[in-house]
């Protein structure tokens, strides 16, 4: 059963968008869909504190749900339009997945744990987003579903799998944080045309490593 959304939350919640607006976060519909989305669905009930700070925090199985700024930086690279068909890597907790649907983007979500795959899955759909869902190992993409408008990448790769890029549509961008296991660089990769890409760095963060395979 869901958790509840009080007041208290709403409150919260409109407190952590306006500190994630005055680090630099510009684009409304990003803070609209932070606003609307409840963060303490997706962590467990004992943590109602840590929901509405702007941090990353444990979700089991040695992962986090990404810090609510880091959410908001990646989405507004990306540039979220209507029906965009964007691929997400990482679903972990299915927040910022949450986010994307707000944004009325057509969703392709990856995990490669098991566990986490479930629960993101069953959160989302008794939320009321829909969509797809895949457990698989998302460094190889999903290609049967591409090309997309724009690619996600919510762990930190030591480089840029070309497997990726190739599922890019033409016009299209992805954000991919680029490094090794201490820090990496928010990386914008924009394709300009079938054989020619962009690309710009837009910060360091930390994210958990973007592994290979999948984990049962
Ligand atoms: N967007 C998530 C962030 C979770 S952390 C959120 O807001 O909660 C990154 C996630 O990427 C982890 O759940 C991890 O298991 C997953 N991951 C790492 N490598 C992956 C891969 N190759 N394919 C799919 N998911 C991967």
């Amino acid at each position: 059963m869901l958790q509840q959304d009080t007041f208290q939350h709403k409150g919260l919640r409109k407190k952590l968008v306006e500190e994630v607006e005055a680090k630099g976060i510009t684009d409304k519909r990003v803070l609209e869909a932070l606003l609307k989305v409840p963060r303490h669905f997706f962590m467990e009930s004992g943590f109602l504190n840590f929901a509405y700070r702007d941090q990353a925090f444990p979700i089991g199985a040695g992962q986090t749900i990404s810090q609510p700024y880091t959410v908001a930086f990646q989405t507004e690279l990306l540039q979220i339009n209507h029906m965009d068909k964007v691929l997400e890597v990482g679903t972990g907790s299915g927040y910022q997945t949450a986010i994307l649907m707000e944004m009325k983007a057509r969703v392709y979500t990856i995990e490669r744990q098991r566990e986490l795959y479930l629960n993101a899955k069953a959160l989302l759909e008794e939320m009321g987003y829909h969509p797809h869902f895949f457990y698989g190992d998302g460094y190889k993409g999903v290609p049967s579903y591409g090309p997309y408008n724009k690619i996600l990448v919510t762990a930190g790769a030591s480089e840029i799998p070309e497997t990726l890029v190739e599922q890019l549509a033409v016009g299209g961008r992805m954000v991919i944080p680029v490094g090794d296991d201490r820090s990496q660089v928010m990386t914008l990769i924009e394709k300009i045309s079938a054989t020619e890409i962009k690309t710009t760095t837009h910060g360091n963060f930390i994210f958990v490593p973007l592994l290979k395979g999948t984990n049962k």
